[in-house]
């Protein structure tokens, strides 16, 4: 489980910008969560939503939701990822040549998959393994493979930045919101 604490001590806002988005990725840009490539394990299930077919037999729209002000650094990428904005003014990203996309340019979420960020109420934040339900297997929280330390540290230290942007960190405590209430039903089920 790469699960590692920061300090609980919330830290003052930063919203993010362009420049700040930019380091992160660049900061992600130097890590790979194995030493090999991942995708050959699971012929890109994650980008690709090979098994993710609907009833009907159509395959769904890939592609996943962007931080918000990260639209900022896409808005040149529409060969190989469109943007869409939804009701709430969050983009979501759609990609135009999966699984293929420039790799050093991939949104923030692409990245630090297969984790996740949970925000406690007191302000510390753990990275646990995606616990949301997905529409294909992922190898990596299937047969929980051992990620590289150096993607689990850049990832960590990446969500400490962004949810320093009030915007992200309500997102994110929202899901670990749900997330604890989940935990809470699961243990009054089988107590
Ligand atoms: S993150 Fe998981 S689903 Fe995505 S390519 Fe790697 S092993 Fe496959
Ligand atoms: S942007 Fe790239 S890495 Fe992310 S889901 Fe699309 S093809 Fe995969």
């Amino acid at each position: 489980m790469p699960a590692k604490f920061f300090t609980p001590k919330r830290r003052p806002d930063i919203p993010m910008t362009e420049e700040r988005y930019r380091v992160v990725y660049d900061m992600l840009n130097a890590v790979e969560v194995l030493d090999e490539d991942c995708g050959k394990l699971c012929g890109c299930a994650c980008c690709t939503g090979e098994s993710a077919a609907g009833s009907d037999g159509t395959a769904p729209e890939m592609g996943i939701y962007l931080l918000p002000g990260e639209e900022a650094l896409h808005r040149e990428d529409g060969d190989w990822l469109t943007m869409k904005e939804d009701e709430e003014g969050m983009y979501f990203g759609c990609c135009a040549t999966p699984p293929l996309c420039p790799r050093d340019r991939r949104p923030i979420q692409c990245r630090t998959f297969p984790l996740l960020p949970h925000l406690y109420e007191d302000g510390s934040l753990e990275m646990v393994y995606n616990d949301v339900e997905l529409p294909y297997r992922c190898p990596l929280i299937d047969e929980e493979i051992p990620l590289e330390d150096d993607f689990v540290e850049a990832t960590q230290t990446a969500w400490e930045i962004l949810i320093r942007d009030p915007r992200i960190r309500e997102i994110i405590r929202e899901d670990s919101i749900e997330r604890e209430k989940s935990m809470i039903d699961l243990m009054d089920k089988l107590l």
